[in-house]
């Protein structure tokens, strides 16, 4: 009765939509819109006016406290936590910046902000950098490797850090997309030199916008400090160790810093719950014909929030999508030409051409830059081969156990009916 693929006139699988799979601000209650409102009754949203009260330091110390970091800072964005942690790990013009070709474009962004030019590696079946393909792309110039735990995903972080010290380099982990997670026990963010998070809306958490930097070293955290507040040493002198130079207004405010002390204390909820639906998702398909599971390279410390299955070619991969969808099950593809989606590097154009907003074609024009580097869409095939192989299911602590069942059951109809 049920086989009927709805793509064929069946009855589908759901018969209504699935709730929002956005994570924190589906969360948002009372406690936020309070939290909110009272900053707004203080008349007070700057961060530094009353310091011993601030809501961006609680944060901070918040952040503090979960990943083990001594220093955190709380900034405007996830991209401005990158661009400040590349200024405070040292990373300027002439520097190479070693990036995996998946992951969100800001990324690069952040690295070519500050001078630097970033090299494209391939990542590997976990969907995060893989290991193996760093030290081709080793150069006299390279400074630093940003692993990105993607969509709640830790990257294998024992190799990555073993080749980094092997010749001398700094990591920056981009946390964006997997804030609470964690690698072997330590949370994603506190094992390089500097790790980034992003409170954007459609992230774990969210402060509307808004991001946090932590690291363990006061040099890096004072820098990045310098960088992300052009007044930076006037607020702070003799807290202040480095010598002062330029920065620009990366700060966070006090609503926003409110916003994120409410959601902060969300993330374990969250994250405990995505974690036992992508299990119940997880052994409810393994097994099934034509489909491989994602194995992250620490599951207990995989937020959760997707579950990726790979098919042995794009096209079975794209044509599973389009019968599941018509199910009422949300689930995308990952890379599909066609559709630009600037988490895939070939569609990061500004880096691909080379573009720039400054008249001379800065940072790509340097002297201290490698000008034979050439970017192109074929660069990382392999990157480009398992994405496209890949369909991923987002999976939100809005689901019901029942969501979780009919996911399981639309996958399971339309793999057998695949298979036969
Ligand atoms: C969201 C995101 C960023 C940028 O964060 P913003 O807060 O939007 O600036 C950077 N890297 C990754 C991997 C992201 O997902």
């Amino acid at each position: 009765m049920g086989d009927q693929l709805a793509i064929h006139g069946g009855e589908p699988v759901a018969k209504e939509p699935f709730p929002s799979t956005n994570l924190g601000p589906s969360a948002i209650g009372d406690e936020e819109i309070q939290a909110v409102t009272d900053v707004l009754r203080s008349r007070n949203v700057f961060r530094f006016t009353n310091r011993e009260q601030s809501r961006c330091a609680e944060l901070e110390r918040l952040f503090s406290r979960m990943t083990g970091c001594p220093y955190a800072l709380a900034v405007g964005g996830g991209t401005g936590a990158l661009i400040a942690g590349l200024v405070g790990i040292g990373v300027g013009e002439g520097d190479e910046v070693i990036v995996p070709g998946y992951t969100y474009i800001a990324s690069a962004s952040a690295a070519l902000i500050v001078g630097a030019l970033p090299v494209i590696a391939e990542i590997d079946e976990t969907l995060t950098l893989d290991p193996n393909d760093i030290e081709r792309n080793i150069t006299s110039r390279t400074r630093a490797i940003m692993p990105v735990h993607m969509r709640g995903i830790p990257c294998d972080m024992d190799p990555i850090l073993r080749i980094a010290r092997a010749h001398g380099l700094k990591v920056i982990e981009d946390t964006s997309q997997a804030c609470g997670g964690s690698y072997k026990g330590r949370r994603l963010g506190a094992l390089g030199d500097a790790g980034t998070f992003s409170f954007q809306q459609s992230k774990v958490m969210t402060a509307g916008e808004g991001g946090m930097l932590v690291t363990h070293d006061r040099h890096v955290f004072e820098r990045a400090a310098i960088r992300h507040d052009s007044a930076m040493c006037y607020w702070d002198p003799e807290n202040t160790t480095v010598q002062p130079f330029p920065g620009e207004n990366f700060r966070m405010n006090e609503l926003e810093g409110a916003l994120g002390c409410v959601q902060f204390a969300r993330v374990e909820t969250i994250l405990a719950r995505t974690r036992a639906l992508q299990q119940r998702i997880r052994e409810g398909i393994d097994g099934l014909p034509g489909i491989t599971l994602h194995q992250p390279p620490d599951p207990e410390g995989d937020c959760g929030i997707t579950l990726t299955m790979f098919f042995a070619t794009s096209d079975k991969a794209r044509e599973f999508a389009e019968i599941i969808r018509a199910e009422g099950i949300p689930a995308g593809s990952m890379y599909d030409q066609g559709i630009p989606d600037r988490h895939v590097y070939c569609y990061w154009e500004y880096v691909m051409q080379k573009l720039s907003g400054d008249r001379h074609g800065w940072p790509w024009t340097s002297p201290r830059h490698d000008q034979n580097r050439t970017y192109s869409a074929d660069m990382c095939p392999r990157t480009l081969d398992i994405l496209g192989r890949a369909v991923v299911l987002p999976i939100s602590q809005t689901f019901e156990d029942r969501h979780a069942e009919m996911m399981v059951e639309g996958v399971r109809k339309v793999a057998m009916a695949l298979a036969t």
